[in-house]
Formats: C-alpha cells, sequence, structure tokens
C-alpha cells in the first residue's frame, strides 16, 4: 500500500503526454505545474481537434492527475469551458464536452452569418500589408495541412482562420464571441460532417483573402455567406445516435 499512491499518477501523466506528442521527448516537460490559463487552452485544444470529443465526461479527479494538479484548479478550468459553452455541466453528473443539438447546430450557423459577413467588410476596410500576410500564411498552413491529410489540424486551422478575419476587423467583443462559435463549430462538425467532406473548403479562405487585400468588403460580406452555407452544406443534420443507416456503415 505505502508504495502505491505515487504510481498511478505518474503512470497517466505519461500516458497523456505520450498520447499528445508521441514524437516528443516527455522529459522536454517542465516539472512546474501548469497554470489554470495553460490547462484551460489544452483542454480547449484538445475539444476543437476532437480529441475528446463530444459527450466524452470530463472527472475531475482524472484531469487533477493527468495534469498534475489540484481538483480546484480543474473546477476553475471546467468553469471557463463552460462559460466558453463547449463543456456542459450537468448537476450530479458533472462535467461533459457540449454535444450541440440540430436545432443548436443550426443556430450556431445562424448567428455566423449575422456576425461574420459584417466582420469580413470591417477587416477589408481595415486590412494592413501585415494582416494580408498574416492571412496569406494562414491559408498556406491550411494547404499544408490538407495536403499530409491532418485531419485534426484542418479543423483547428480552419476555424483559426475565422479568429484571424474577426481579429483583423478589431470589434474585440465579436472576436471573443467568434471564438465561441468557431469551438461551437468545431463540435458541431464533429457530431455531423458527412465523411470525407471537408468542412471549409480552403480555396474559399483563399478567396476570401484575395477580397480583403483587394479593400473589397462588398464581394467579401458576400463570399462569407456563400461560404459559411457551403460549410453549413456539407453537414447532415440528423439526431445523433438514432437514426444511424447500418446500410451504409456495412456497406
Ligand atoms: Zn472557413
Amino acid at each position: 500500500m505505502s508504495a502505491r499512491p505515487a504510481a498511478p499518477a505518474a503512470r497517466s501523466k505519461e500516458q497523456v503526454a505520450g498520447r499528445r506528442a508521441p514524437a516528443r521527448t516527455p522529459s522536454a516537460e517542465p516539472a512546474r505545474p501548469l497554470s489554470v490559463d495553460a490547462i484551460h487552452q489544452r483542454v480547449w485544444l484538445a475539444i476543437v481537434e476532437h480529441r475528446l470529443p463530444p459527450g466524452t465526461k470530463l472527472g475531475e479527479e482524472r484531469l487533477a492527475k493527468a495534469f498534475g494538479v489540484s481538483r480546484t484548479q480543474i473546477r476553475q478550468v471546467i468553469e471557463r469551458l463552460a462559460h466558453d459553452s463547449i463543456v456542459t455541466v450537468h448537476a450530479n453528473r458533472g462535467a461533459f464536452v457540449s454535444s450541440p443539438t440540430v436545432e443548436e447546430a443550426r443556430e450556431v450557423f445562424v448567428a455566423r452569418r449575422l456576425i461574420e459577413p459584417d466582420l469580413i467588410r470591417k477587416a477589408a476596410a481595415v486590412a494592413s500589408a501585415a494582416d494580408v500576410k498574416r492571412l496569406r500564411d494562414h491559408v498556406a498552413l491550411e494547404s499544408a495541412a490538407r495536403a499530409a491529410n491532418d485531419k485534426r489540424s484542418i479543423i483547428r486551422l480552419s476555424g483559426e482562420f475565422h479568429q484571424i478575419v474577426a481579429d483583423v476587423a478589431g470589434n474585440r467583443f465579436l472576436a471573443r464571441t467568434m471564438r465561441e462559435l468557431e469551438a461551437l463549430t468545431c463540435l458541431v462538425i464533429s457530431l455531423y460532417d458527412a465523411p470525407n467532406v471537408p468542412s471549409c473548403p480552403y480555396h474559399e479562405h483563399s478567396a476570401l483573402t484575395d477580397a480583403i487585400e483587394a479593400g473589397d468588403g462588398k464581394r467579401a460580406g458576400a463570399l462569407m455567406v456563400e461560404h459559411l452555407n457551403h460549410v453549413e452544406g456539407t453537414l447532415e443534420f440528423r439526431q445523433a445516435s438514432d437514426e444511424i443507416d447500418f446500410d451504409a456503415v456495412f456497406a
């Protein structure tokens, strides 16, 4: 009994490090415990990249062990993620990665169509050469991720493109709202994406960047509406879990 306590924590930490980045050396990681900010960022990323899919239970104790911190800190992280809407806390059952319903998924796109054309019009009006370069570099990253078929990076980078547009537009409240809507979109894609259909056609990101560079807000706004319609159009909205097409599954 006395020899046991240290072992499970050490092992689970190693497992997490190994699963996250098998190529990196775990020993390069500092022993200092991570801050609430850093843990929030890591869990956020794991959710956005679908390493923690919708419906995953986020047990306080297991997370505390994985990060080598107290449950109080994990509770703070979960509170923040719940505030971001990507985690849902059920009384008595605990915290889970959110599973947006079909209605919620549609509402996410309604909200994005209201906000993003306006944001990109503003971005086209104010973008500097450095902003355009940032967008171009990002589109190049997306292109490389696609060439490598790196699905996790593709999903994350697609969302980040829209976040950069919001940053360039310069409205911090809308940028914050976009961050939440982007993360929810990643969950929606995880639940409702049709297999093998790219969710955010990156050549459209390239065309959006062209319109921003040309300072053509009207065109940028129109392209953004089209783009969001395309993204929503690739999704197969069905009630999760109850309408599985066995013919398709076993074809
Ligand atoms: Zn996009």
